[in-house]
């Protein structure tokens, strides 16, 4: 029967990181995957982490025994602080429950799960454009797919009217997942002017927000001020919502696969029935989340003077980060490449949406070893003092030609 069995594609991002990989020139860069790396280009593993591990190794209790179905309960507790913030009145009235998840996709896809078997609506909105497997991941639990206006290609920033016209004109009670900070692929965000105008039409046309929260931390450097949108959702507009958390980026423990889905409910027995459905649908898939990053994490929130670090190393992260935005734009101005690249230091987090065209992507790729997304999405942790001006270059050679 495997006759019946097409070939899929490849997925675009890690496809591209296998050619980058093939590439033999010593300069070649690669901006595709949202994979931090030092100024070496080197992966960074945070030294919070280092310490933790460490620790965790030392004890002679460490078993390799399953953890609960629902992940570890201190990484669990520990997951909806410190996206509510530990004075939160949520957590006080007991509405808010976290699962234990496989990374941030397997929060969103748990939560697409959920949403299949208990969502009255069928639509999903993303925004237009979003992180290639949202559509995927929702596509497949049965949602109706459908995009909301984001980016404005000609001020490469927030298209905030065009935003709120369709949420305003989805579905009543839609499912809308919002980047809860440092959008991925364009590194726009609202202000919190524009979150509280967006509060009002989701509160208005009561829309399900699922926030996808795969930055916090990262993004500005400081874990409360990434977090701003879902608190002023949750306390100031007591509005229930899903959040997708992945301690991929923050942490630097991409294949450790550790998240959490955290859920606001109205009441108490509310939080514990969605705790109990999502449990189930957990048991069914993968049975139980991977302990050794979940302890990892864990420990670090859980230890004052490891969260004081961890708070050092991702500023560390996040500086390194807006530095190489300034470098950028100023080597193109110095350039005097054409084209406004104010942009590029107004956007945050991961990733620069240039603006670049798919022929100067791919003139890039072939002229430069220049490896990046055709959309022309950068992903500036790519980038270090080394190849940041070799870059602008470049860019400035591919917007001439
Ligand atoms: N959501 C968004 C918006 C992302 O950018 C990412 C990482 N690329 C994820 C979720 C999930 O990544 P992971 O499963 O590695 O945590």
């Amino acid at each position: 029967f495997f006759n019946n069995v097409p070939l899929a594609p490849p997925d675009p991002i890690f496809h591209l990181t296998a050619s980058y990989e093939k590439d033999t020139t010593p300069k070649r860069i690669n901006l595709g995957v949202g994979a931090y790396r030092d100024d070496m280009g080197q992966p960074w593993v945070l030294p919070v982490v280092r310490k933790a591990r460490q620790l965790l190794l030392e004890d002679p209790a460490l078993t390799h025994e399953y953890l609960p179905i629902a992940g570890l309960p201190a990484l669990r507790d520990a997951s909806i602080r410190l996206i509510l913030g530990k004075d939160s009145p949520a957590i006080r009235e007991k509405r808010t429950i976290a699962i234990q998840t496989i990374s941030g996709t397997g929060a969103n896809t748990l939560g697409a799960a959920f949403l299949a078997q208990f969502h009255p609506v069928r639509t999903v909105l993303v925004s237009n454009p979003t992180w290639v497997n949202h559509k995927g991941i929702f596509g497949n639990a049965g949602f109706d797919v459908k995009e909301y206006t984001y980016f404005d290609s000609k001020t490469l920033g927030l298209d905030l009217e065009g935003m709120l016209s369709s949420l305003n004109s989805a579905p009543e009670g839609s499912v809308i997942i919002l980047h809860a900070c440092a959008h991925n692929p364009t590194g726009v965000d609202p202000t919190q002017e524009q979150w509280i105008k967006i509060a009002d039409v989701m509160e208005a046309k009561g829309h399900f927000p699922l926030f996808d929260c795969a930055y916090q931390g990262f993004a500005s450097g400081d874990l409360d001020k990434d977090a701003w949108a879902v608190r002023y959702f949750v306390h100031d507009r007591k509005l229930e919502c899903f959040i997708a958390q992945s301690y991929a980026k923050n942490f630097g423990l991409y294949g450790e696969r550790c998240g959490a889905l955290t859920v606001v409910t109205q009441t108490s027995d509310l939080a514990d029935r969605c705790l109990s459905q999502l449990s189930k649908i957990a048991r069914v898939n993968y049975s139980n989340p991977p302990a050794f990053g979940a302890r990892i994490v864990s420990r670090v929130l859980n230890d004052p003077e490891l969260y004081t670090t961890w708070t050092n190393d991702l500023r560390t992260m996040s500086g390194r980060i807006i530095q190489m935005r300034t470098l950028l734009r100023e080597h193109l101005i110095k350039l005097g490449t054409p084209g406004n690249w104010d942009h590029i230091t107004r956007q945050i987090g991961m990733f620069s949406f240039t603006g670049l065209k798919p022929a100067q992507v791919s003139l890039l790729q072939s002229k430069y070893h220049i490896y990046m997304t055709s959309n022309g999405r950068v992903s500036m942790a790519g980038l270090n003092t080394n190849n940041v001006e070799y870059m602008a270059k470049a860019v400035d050679d591919v917007v001439r030609s």
